[in-house]
């Protein structure tokens, strides 16, 4: 039995599964399609597949089948949101900027802020989630690549999330009156358009993805699905960044697991041991910036993911009444194990992210890097009232 409900007051989620569709079918339209990391672990359930099932390379069979272009991965784009965040977390350290840096990549936690704590919003790392990055770029430099037109190129997502509608409809994450994101399905929505379309995701074969350029990416772009991953892809690449060596050991355990709040510290030289923290679910999240606000809690950095578990129990994903604690277990499991299965586990060791930079961003931080891959928040507390918490999570509770 499935639930409906974000909770993070995200819009609602509607089926926009046929737009894709008709976007698919007309000949002057290019689609490029990318999937979140959660979204290949979570699918499956719709199809009565192993909880946690890896679905990658039958999801990119499934997308072409509906008729998609290029299908891409989203992946990538976390690669790139690593090399951006993470420098402008040395630069914050060196700058004397506002610390803690507070993760942006969620979607919910961002409406969050800037509806219920604007007085954080200087703390969100002004770097954009995967799904912004991506957008950006599949508008300017895919679509330069290939030869194609931005104004006719769709760039359609498939997300944990319902919260990720409400991104890509900012006005900041657009440009010439382009969204650079135009279409968001959930995962829940993805699976009825498979089924809509007598497409069997269990039986299918696998297929790679389109165009490796936007595609290849390490074992630190899949674990942004789950909570605690964020920060370790950070740490993997600040540390390497600041020290000029890797860390000891790729696996940074004290950020996994589901424990509510996670503390670390980790050496970072001339900046001494930096104290870490990763927190899920708003409730949580909620005492941290409490304790942040008495100056209880001194972290220099902060990974917030709305959902308990992160997206791998995104609101978007398949629900299943009864077996919440086991399915979250395996999703989470999985996407370690595509993390351990990679070949390349560091952002900054991504081929295609040192070509990004080499052929058309010059360096991470830079102008241009500024203009496509960051954003700005705004002050929303005077809008319309929205759910306070506490309807959000009895509406959870019940959905
Ligand atoms: Fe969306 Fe993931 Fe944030 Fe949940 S944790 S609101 S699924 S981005």
């Amino acid at each position: 039995q499935c639930t409906m409900v974000c909770p993070t007051g995200a819009l609602g989620e509607h089926d926009q599964g046929e737009t894709a569709i008709d976007w698919f079918e007309d000949p002057e339209i290019k689609t490029v399609v990318a999937f979140a990391p959660a979204a290949r672990v979570t699918v499956g359930d719709a199809f009565g597949m192993d909880p946690g099932a890896n679905t990658e390379g039958q999801m990119v069979t499934a997308i072409k089948r509906l008729g998609a272009d290029y299908v891409c991965d989203i992946n990538w784009a976390a690669d790139v949101t690593i090399m951006e965040e993470g420098t402008e977390f040395i630069e914050r350290l060196s700058s004397g900027g506002q610390l803690p840096m507070m993760t942006s990549c969620c979607s919910g936690w961002v409406n969050y802020v800037e509806k219920h704590h604007p007085e954080f919003r200087q703390n969100l790392s002004t770097t954009r989630s995967p799904q912004g990055i991506f957008g950006a770029l599949a508008k300017t430099w895919f679509a330069r690549e290939h030869g194609l037109d931005p104004e006719k190129l769709r760039f359609i997502s498939i997300m944990p999330c319902t919260a990720k509608k409400d991104e890509a409809a900012r006005p900041q994450l657009s440009r010439n009156g382009m969204p650079d994101t135009d279409l968001v399905l959930t995962v829940r929505e993805f699976a009825r358009l498979l089924f809509q379309h007598g497409i069997r995701l269990d039986r299918l074969p696998s297929t790679p993805f389109d165009s490796p350029f936007m595609s290849q990416n390490t074992g630190a772009g899949a674990i942004f699905g789950t909570t605690g991953g964020v920060m370790e892809a950070a740490l993997r690449t600040v540390y390497r960044k600041v020290n000029g060596r890797e860390l000891d050991s790729v696996d940074f355990i004290p950020v996994r697991g589901m424990e509510a709040v996670k503390e670390a510290k980790v050496d970072l030289g001339k900046f001494g041991s930096v104290k870490v923290a990763v927190v899920h679910g708003l409730r949580n999240a909620e005492k941290v910036l409490s304790d942040i606000d008495s100056g209880r809690a001194d972290y220099k950095f902060l990974e917030v993911m709305a959902c308990p578990g992160g997206c791998i129990d995104g609101g978007g994903t398949i629900r299943i009444k009864n077996s919440y604690l086991s399915r979250s277990k395996a999703r989470m499991a999985s996407i370690y194990k595509i993390d351990q299965h990679r070949k390349l586990r560091r952002s900054h060791e991504n081929p295609d992210v040192i070509r990004l930079y080499d052929q058309y961003l010059g360096e991470p931080g830079s102008e241009v890097a500024h203009e496509l891959l960051h954003t700005v928040y705004r002050n929303r507390k005077k809008d319309p009232p929205t759910e306070t918490i506490t309807e959000i999570w009895k509406k959870v509770k019940l959905g």
